[in-house]
């Protein structure tokens, strides 16, 4: 074996593929992405030949031949194509790096003038993408440092490629060059099947989210920009003069050359050039300031290269200029399917008028609060796809949504089309044809009632909520109130609204849960910046170190509980017996405030939330001091099985059907029989028909659920016995792992006649 020389272990070209990544996210298409990253792979590790394979799926993911340089005479004679095709696939094959030097693995009359290979696989969430390869045209052995980085620059433009890919074939699809639509496939969000037109919402701060927009009134898109630059200039030139702000001489030439590139001719004159083209001034300017950033990346002077930021910098100054110039009312499209990077309960909001009819979110999943929002709007979501698809390519494009399945379909031919006309009309027949147990109350075939309610966070779900027949509101998150708010609410504000909630279900009971802020569910005016949120300042803890809020917040439950008396308050995020305790001694001091002020309040039912697992192991403590128990499986599976609710990349180990949480489920259900406190439960999981069928056989008091899953769950509760429910309890007991359980169950529901219930992705 040849050994590594020591000057070489250290050399890691890592410092430019930063760059290389950069590059490869802005090119047009994937033809250029692919040459793009041949032609730096090959300068920075300074070899012969730099070779890039992807997987063809035509070809049963044998490797093909995308992109090259050096193969050409300067570079010498490579391998012959059926050797180092052969090469490739053994790559791929192995999923493992193969570095040759001898002439034994290279014999000449195959090597031709390769004298060292190096090929690493590309992989891209655990699926191979492609083949990376370098070649020396002498004897040559790659070090292992070589080895490590090719592979680290590998994983790093995976994502990148993936993109690539994507982004060609959406406009290949678009511009009817393609067979057949391509889907995207994400982490399903809210099920249903939707089709419109994709609308996307980018951010101030991030160029490349902005999205192309065809535009008519050419000179009124070149005013604007002009404005833009103008004020950005005149803005930059008065920091630079400004005294008394405290700037260094260099800081003031740093702001002047900022000035001056704002005003340039050459970022002028690629952006009115893309602008005349038909493009709208933010897209015109994405590109101008991606060409200019590349052209100072590709210099060889690391101060010159590092001007690349700058030029972003202001590029960020000029996209915010021309937002704010924006007409504040979007154009939304009549079916707006909405896509953003990270959209929020805002976004959706801005969509009036039933314009709404699916979201695309690049983060999150089933679990984040913008797929529950959704839920409850009943329209279906995608979440998780930033990393599949280039989501700014999205824009105008005719798009279907599959929630069941989390598929999004580009451009989809009429055929397709078709395909899922008939799907939702399956689904309306469906939705129909379970009308007729809306009057009925929820119970097993052998008379076991599990009462159903509905989760609801805003007005609008109070209409779904009756109209799917739900005998009351078991989680009313009380936070989006406050979310579409620039201030906390007064106290009145908050009384006219639970009043409202409360009149339009009496005399059916509401849980109203008091604020559980913090997590996911930040408030713009009450910044909390913390690196872990979720393990947090969350819920109740904030409310108990901000007693002066919370205290609010119940005297505007209890007033507008007068009169009514169907209120239940409801505790989040309890973790431990003095948590519920405080909190139970501030309800009380509420109570005393109000009937010092000579109002006659009646002290409500109060529950608290069994959601963080040290509730479970002190549940029955907790059970003894209150009047009943809800459990939010949402953040309970989280924090069971350490997966971050609202990260795509875990979704698929969030399972409420992992032996531990059944388990977990099964404990708190006991402690509650046990000591007569009811256990109702809340988190999306109660609307899995699988979970739903072990609830009952654990004999869970009450289930709630978003509108749109009653129905369902009321079907499959009505099809079963709870014996039989106990049956398949005990038997899922028996196993160890999710995927049987899941595969016991859906059996089960089969064997009922459910089919329609069971979709893939069911994971709670
Ligand atoms: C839960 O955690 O399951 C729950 C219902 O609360 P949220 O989703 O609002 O955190
Ligand atoms: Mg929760």
């Amino acid at each position: 074996m040849i050994r590594e020389p020591a000057s070489r272990s250290s050399v890691l070209p890592t410092t430019r593929f930063d760059a290389i990544v950069q590059s490869l996210g802005d090119a047009p298409n994937l033809d250029s992405a692919l040459y793009g990253i041949a032609k730096d792979v090959r300068n920075v590790f300074r070899v012969d030949i730099c070779l890039l394979y992807l997987s063809d799926p035509a070809q049963q993911g044998l490797q093909r031949l995308m992109a090259s340089d050096g193969l050409d005479a300067h570079a010498g004679p490579p391998l012959p194509h059926a050797f180092a095709d052969a090469l490739a696939n053994l790559v791929a094959e192995r999923s493992e790096p193969v570095n040759l030097c001898d002439s034994q693995a290279l014999p000449a009359h195959r090597s031709g003038n390769c004298q060292g290979y190096l090929g690493v696989p590309v992989m891209h969430q655990s699926a191979l993408l492609g083949v990376l390869v370098v070649q020396k045209k002498a004897k040559y052995r790659f070090s292992e440092s070589e080895l490590a980085s090719l592979a680290t620059l590998a994983a790093q433009i995976a994502g990148g490629i993936k993109l690539a890919e994507a982004r060609s074939s959406i406009s290949a699809s678009a511009a009817g060059d393609q067979a057949a639509a391509p889907f995207f496939e994400g982490v399903i969000g809210a099920p249903g099947i939707a089709n419109g037109t994709g609308h996307v919402v980018y951010s101030r701060e991030k160029l490349e989210q902005v999205p192309d927009r065809p535009v008519t009134d050419i000179e009124a898109e070149i005013a604007d920009f002009q404005a833009a630059v103008g004020q950005v200039a005149q803005e930059l030139d008065r920091i630079a003069e400004e005294q008394g702000a405290g700037l260094m001489p260099e800081d003031r030439t740093l702001f002047r050359a900022y000035a001056m590139i704002a005003r340039s001719d050459e970022l002028k004159t690629s952006t009115l050039a893309g602008i005349r083209n038909g493009n709208w001034a933010a897209g015109a300017l994405r590109d101008s300031i991606r060409e200019h950033a590349r052209y100072f990346e590709a210099m060889n002077d690391p101060y010159l290269r590092e001007r690349a930021d700058d030029i972003r910098d202001i590029g960020r100054a000029l996209l915010n200029a021309l937002k704010a110039r924006d007409p504040v009312e979007e154009r939304y499209p009549a079916r707006t399917i909405l896509v953003g990077e990270d959209l929020s309960a805002l976004d959706l909001a801005a969509v009036k008028g039933g314009r709404l009819v699916a979201v695309i979110s690049g983060h999150g999943s089933r679990l984040s609060h913008l797929a529950i929002l959704a839920r409850s709007m009943g329209i279906p979501a995608i979440m998780g796809l930033a990393d599949t698809l280039p989501l700014a390519s999205l824009d105008g494009k005719s798009l279907i949504v599959d929630g069941y399945r989390g598929r999004l379909y580009v451009e989809p031919d009429a055929s397709l089309q078709r395909e899922f006309r008939n799907l939702a009309a399956r689904e309306r027949r469906l939705s129909k044809k379970l009308r007729h147990l809306r009057e009925q109350t929820a119970q097993t075939s052998d008379g076991f009632r599990v009462p159903l309610y509905t989760n609801a966070g805003l007005l609008s779900d109070l209409n779904p909520s009756l109209a799917a027949g739900s005998e009351g509101i078991g989680l009313y998150r009380t936070e989006f109130p406050f979310m579409v708010r620039d201030s906390f609410p007064t106290e009145e504000e908050q009384y006219l609204l639970y009043r409202q909630v409360l009149e339009t279900f009496h005399p059916r009971p509401v849980t109203l849960r008091t604020l559980d802020i913090g997590g996911d569910k930040p408030l713009s005016y009450f910044p909390v910046k913390e690196t872990n949120p979720f393990l947090g300042w969350r819920g109740i803890r904030i409310s108990l170190d901000h007693p002066e809020m919370f205290l609010t917040q119940i005297r505007a439950m209890l007033r507008a509980n007068r009169g009514l008396n169907n209120l239940n308050l409801l505790l989040p995020m309890i973790s431990r017996v003095e948590d519920l305790d405080e909190a139970l001694v501030l309800i009380q001091r509420a109570q005393q405030q109000l009937e010092q002020e000579g109002l006659s309040i009646t002290r409500p039912l109060v529950g608290a939330m069994i959601e963080v697992p040290s509730a479970v192991y002190v549940v029955e403590a907790l059970a003894r001091r209150v009047d009943f128990l809800s459990v939010g499986t949402n953040d309970l599976i989280q924090y069971l099985l350490a997966v971050d609710r609202n990260n795509e990349r875990v979704a698929r180990w969030f399972d409420a059907l992992h032996p531990a949480v059944i388990q977990a489920l099964l404990r708190i259900i006991r402690a509650g029989r046990r000591s007569g406190t009811p256990v109702s439960v809340c988190g999306e999981a109660a609307g899995d028909p699988a979970v739903a069928l072990l609830l009952i056989g654990m004999g869970v008091s009450s289930l709630s659920l978003s509108a749109g899953d009653l129905p369902r769950i009321k079907w499959a509760i009505h099809s079963f016995s709870r014996q039989r429910a106990r049956h398949l309890l005990r038997q899922s007991l028996k196993l160890e792992q999710a995927s049987a359980i899941r595969a016991l169950l859906t059996q089960a529901l089969r064997d009922a006649g459910l089919n329609a219930l069971v979709h893939p992705g069911n994971r709670g």
